[in-house]
């Protein structure tokens, strides 16, 4: 039998097609299309998902389930999408809906969460039985996983490190509140950090990798200068794996995984990101003369979303 995994993002919905060991067959993906009505968004998906199948020769009666990443939360038991903004999706009953094409079992879960589980059976945290895992991008997405399984929290609406509140006072954020740890942890940040230092202190590497552009600067803009010691650079990195640290010191304080994974476009600095990351976050350990966790890269990329998501039971 084959199972499905669909990774729904807010630019591309990748589908794939995977057997029982978990290996990626055939995939393909499909543009995210916010402007046509959710029955006609469900039926492009589950087009793609019945030719990625029909591309290996395998038809519907041999698709043991289809596994759903969303941007978002869902009821795991209804298969309702109770909220994934990105898609503007509120209260939707994505599993009724898609069934009517394609009438299989239909599992929906985070998509930070699914690839927490793809990363703990098949990644870099294979073998644990606890592990959180961080993807570092635009914003900041969390799952957990304790004992094996997927920690959604009791309401289902937990594992949200992205907007716990770093500073009552702090930056405004998307979700309304001020302040959340994604403002000041995710690649969306180090480059707001990058922009502030260099309006201030122009004679940076920086400026001269963005033609004196500023709103140029990427995350890599400033991690590739402070690579190669630009003061204004390693001021901005370094404060930015300050409060990475901080917020890897929470996971500790309340959870205490055995590993902690990275993944997203900021995991590209590789050891650059992580032998810091790992000196700072002890410091703000309670219990910092104790073992701590493991920090880790994600080791399953893109893929993690598709695996993850067929991995769903
Ligand atoms: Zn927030």
């Amino acid at each position: 039998m084959y199972r499905i995994g669909i990774d729904v993002g807010g630019t591309g919905i990748q589908v794939g097609i995977l057997d029982d060991s978990l290996k990626i067959l055939a995939e393909d993906s499909i543009p995210t299309s916010t402007s046509i009505p959710f029955s006609e968004q469900i039926e492009r998906i589950v087009a793609c998902a019945v030719s990625v199948a029909a591309s290996i020769g395998v038809t519907r009666d041999r698709i043991e389930h289809v596994g759903v990443g969303i941007p978002g939360i869902a009821n795991l038991s209804t298969g309702e999408v109770i909220k994934c903004t990105n898609m503007g999706w509120h209260h939707v009953p994505f599993r009724e809906e898609f069934q009517k094409h394609l009438n299989v079992p239909v599992l929906i879960d985070n998509d930070a969460n699914v690839a927490a589980l793809a990363e703990s059976v098949a990644g870099v945290s294979a073998g644990t039985s606890s592990s959180v895992f961080i993807t570092i991008g635009t914003g900041i997405g969390s799952g957990i996983i304790i004992n094996g399984k997927i920690w959604n929290g009791f309401h289902g609406i937990g594992g949200e490190l992205g907007h716990v509140i770093f500073d009552l006072e702090g930056i405004p954020c998307t979700c309304g509140n001020r302040g959340c740890l994604e403002r000041y942890c995710s690649a969306t940040a180090l480059i707001r950090m990058a922009r502030e230092a260099v309006a201030l202190n122009p004679d940076t590497m920086m400026m001269q990798m963005v033609s004196n552009d500023i709103t140029k600067i990427e995350a890599r803009t400033v991690i590739d200068a402070a690579r190669v010691s630009d003061p204004v650079a390693s001021e901005v990195y370094g404060r930015y794996i300050c409060q990475l640290g901080q917020a890897f010191a929470n996971i500790v304080n309340l959870i205490d995984p055995e590993v902690i994974v990275i993944g997203g476009g900021v995991s590209k600095a590789g050891d650059f990101l992580i032998n810091p990351l790992r000196r700072e976050y002890s410091k703000y350990v309670l219990y910092n003369d104790q073992p701590m966790p493991e920090i880790k890269l994600a080791v399953l990329g893109s893929e993690a979303g598709i695996i993850g998501a067929a991995m769903l039971s």
